[in-house]
């Protein structure tokens, strides 16, 4: 089955209907015989369309209820109107209400559903079919969008994410940390005499050398602290609920991995390089896009260098 449909109605309307639907093979049926039975099924199995009898004011409230659950608005749902009730109000004025309240789409069969799959098979058909074609086309999209947000946000060269992902990320980190009152570091890293390694080995095996060092820096940090190659030959790691000493041990530790240990760029070399890292901690005054955070790392990261390299500072008080 590619698909589910919900039917919410009394026998009388969801019997006809089953014989129908049951006409197009890829769908999946379910039925329902109270509207306000029917939000804690559609949210466990969230199917593609919803078709509800008009006969309560609940099938209307229900559409509205689907729609406004962001995880649910691509639900398909169509109200259908299966009697002649003496009300004042036209088929317009219910259709409208129908729309309004949040369908998408109204279909008005006064004499009944019965009568319509008898008489009007082609159209029923077409209905589901236009549900079905939007949920799709609706779920490609997303799909493309997963994909394009993967792209604009990872490295291509070391698959770790990217500046827009840092950028995007820091500011969301800063709010958690700050909600709920954690300390929350950063390390900014760069390697020593990089552009030693390209002149002296050529530009391939200095991109092989980011690739090393990339996977060397996430497999050896906490699951949920996450490297970001920011540019370059720099890199910068959100340290989640970490407070200044911490992040000074584990930027002391990430130095150390990468000088004592040689990257082998093939059987017949072997390269060693170092880093040097700057560790800032949030502070109250900070901004909340965190830059003044930043900033501190990348001041204590070029103390580093001037330093002689291969060493972390970090505000010791911090
Ligand atoms: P320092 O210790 O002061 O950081 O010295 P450095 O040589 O690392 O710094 P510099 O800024 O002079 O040079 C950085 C080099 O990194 C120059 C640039 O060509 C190289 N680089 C930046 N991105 C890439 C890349 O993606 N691939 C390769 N192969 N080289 C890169
Ligand atoms: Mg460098
Ligand atoms: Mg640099």
């Amino acid at each position: 089955m590619d698909a589910a449909i919900l039917l919410i109605g009394d026998e009388e309307f969801c019997n006809p209907l089953l014989d129908l639907i049951q006409t197009i093979k890829t769908l999946a049926i379910q039925t329902l015989a109270d509207p306000l039975e029917a939000m804690p099924l559609i949210l466990a199995q969230q199917p593609e369309l919803v078709l509800v009898q008009a006969v309560q004011e609940q099938s209307l409230a229900l559409c509205g209820q689907i729609k406004a659950e962001s995880r649910l608005a691509w639900i398909y749902c169509t109200v259908v109107e299966d009697q002649d009730r003496s009300s004042p109000a036209t088929e317009l004025e219910r259709r409208a209400s129908a729309l309004e309240a949040g369908a998408d789409a109204y279909l008005y069969l006064p004499q009944g559903i019965a009568a319509a799959v008898r008489d009007s098979q082609r159209l029923l058909q077409a209905q589901i079919r236009v549900g079905l074609r939007q949920v799709q086309t609706y779920r490609e999209l997303m799909h493309t969008n997963d994909v394009l947000s993967a792209i604009a946000l990872s490295d291509p060269l070391t698959s770790l994410n990217n500046r827009r992902a840092f950028e995007w990320e820091l500011p969301r980190q800063i709010q958690n940390a700050r909600s709920r009152s954690i300390p929350l570091s950063v390390i900014m890293l760069d390697v020593d005499f990089f552009k030693a390694i390209n002149d002296t080995y050529g530009h391939l095996t200095g991109d092989q050398m980011l690739k090393f060092l990339a996977a060397r820096l996430r497999h050896n940090l906490r699951i949920y602290d996450t490297p970001f190659r920011y540019g370059g030959e720099e890199f910068v790691i959100i340290l989640s609920n970490t407070d200044a000493p911490e992040a000074m041990r584990i930027a002391a530790r990430l130095c150390q991995l990468v000088s004592e240990q040689p990257f082998a760029v093939d059987e017949q070399l072997d390269l060693t390089i170092t880093i040097s890292a700057g560790t800032a901690t949030l502070q109250p005054s900070d901004d909340a896009q965190g830059f003044e955070l930043l900033h501190r790392a990348d001041q204590y990261l070029l103390q580093a260098k001037a330093q002689g390299r291969n060493q972390v500072v970090g505000y010791k008080a911090e």
